[in-house]
């Protein structure tokens, strides 16, 4: 009767909304809680992007459009690929999802079949191995810690790659530690993949533009790696868009026809209007992108200086999106009255429940050391949040 599937059985909750909610919830019930879980700008999408959005509704972009998105949309990703990345794709190169979560999703549907291992780099953002995990794929862990920055080496790469591996996923600025592979490091690994032509990369590049360390370098640029790299983006993140669901992937063409078949039979394209939206997002002035990255890095430079003071906390430094991802586990086997803290998990739920501060565990992100915190929220927000978090910390005995 009640009976979920087994795919579902096994599919985990995403981490992130799951505390978002959690907080929205406490809030609801007037607590005053600072949300630095849910990873999204905090800044109103930019006013002429919006117009763009009242145009389209009173031009009527109120059909279906096509499954990959509309032309013009896909022309105005074309011409930002050149360029930004100095990348050359044709219309028929690009897929527009709602979100470049459903991006990333749709890509690994496409790609792995049952028993494929697809190699992530941990820590992780969330999503990925559920994703594989729906296509009865296998994901393949390769950690990396503080220690490392947050960031695997090439010959970790390697040790790591089979016959089976089908894909490789790797973001970059990263979700949640902030690391940016630069273009050394990612030549590293380009010259482990080029050994192994089976290998499709996945290269989830939502972040590109929060970027502290300059220029933004991706697979795809590197000899040989363009023909076998899917690159995940949108406008999410770089226009404080997260809710007008617009993602694209561009990739081989048999990769792009492989996720419109799929997109075709279970969204279509994604919504009209939106498309319209992230059209003028990308073809217009670029000014408001930096404006929100300099106020990240503004906050990146607060949040560590704060952080680094926290006793117990390990804390890198970020080079880029807009999360810190402190190490904590010098406060596990710690209590306070009847609460002990056994896991980042527990401590996310006691900042919760204690400081009003919400953080989500590091467990779900691959590295159940830490905690992630969102820092794209005010500067008022970042101080408050880490006050509050040391006076509960300091209970803790
Ligand atoms: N990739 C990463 C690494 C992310 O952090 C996010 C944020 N949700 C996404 C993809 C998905 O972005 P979107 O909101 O465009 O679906
Ligand atoms: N990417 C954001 C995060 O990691 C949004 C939530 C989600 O889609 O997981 O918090």
């Amino acid at each position: 009767m009640n009976k979920l599937s087994d795919r579902l059985n096994s599919l985990s909750s995403s981490a992130t909304l799951a505390m978002s909610q959690k907080s929205g919830e406490l809030k609801a019930q007037g607590v005053d809680v600072i949300n630095l879980s849910v990873g999204e700008p905090d800044f109103n999408t930019p006013d002429h992007i919006k117009e763009a959005a009242k145009k389209a509704i009173d031009e009527n972009y109120s059909k279906y459009s096509p499954v990959p998105g509309y032309p013009a949309l896909r022309k105005a990703i074309v011409g930002k690929l050149k360029k930004e990345n100095g990348l050359d794709y044709t219309i028929t190169q690009i897929s527009c999802s709602n979100g470049a979560k459903q991006c990333v999703c749709n890509a690994v549907l496409a790609l792995v079949n049952p028993g494929d291992e697809v190699v992530i780099p941990a820590p992780y953002w969330v999503s990925y191995p559920e994703m594989v995990k729906l296509a009865n794929g296998k994901p393949v862990f390769v950690s990396a810690g503080i220690d490392q920055n947050f960031k695997i080496t090439p010959a970790q790469l390697e040790a790591v790659i089979t016959p089976k591996t089908r894909a490789f996923i790797l973001c970059s600025p990263s979700n949640p530690t902030g690391s940016v592979y630069n273009k050394e490091e990612l030549a590293g690994l380009a010259n482990v993949l080029i050994k192994h032509p089976d290998v499709i990369v996945i290269a989830d590049e939502i972040y590109e533009h929060i970027n502290y360390i300059g220029k933004h370098y991706s697979l795809a640029q590197y000899p040989g790696m363009k023909e076998r790299t899917v690159i995940i983006n949108g406008v999410s993140k770089a226009y404080a868009m997260t809710g007008w669901r617009i993602g694209f992937m561009a990739g081989p063409e048999w990769i792009i026809k492989g996720c419109n078949k799929l997109q075709g039979q279970y969204t279509s394209g994604p919504c009209s209007v939106s498309q319209k939206a992230a059209e003028a997002a990308y073809t217009t002035s670029q000014v408001e992108v930096g404006k929100m990255c300099k106020a990240f890095e503004r906050r990146r430079d607060l949040i560590v200086k704060l952080a680094k003071d926290v006793p117990g906390f390990e804390v890198n430094i970020p080079e880029g999106a807009f999360y810190l991802f402190p190490k904590c586990c010098s406060y596990f086997g710690k209590s306070v009255n009847d609460c002990t803290i056994t896991s980042a998990e527990d401590l996310a739920m006691f900042l919760l429940n204690d400081a009003h501060v919400a953080c989500v565990g590091g467990t779900s992100f691959g590295d159940p050391e830490c905690i992630r915190m969102s820092y794209a929220t005010s500067d008022e927000n970042i101080v408050e949040a880490i006050r509050r978090i040391k006076v509960s910390l300091a209970k803790l005995k």
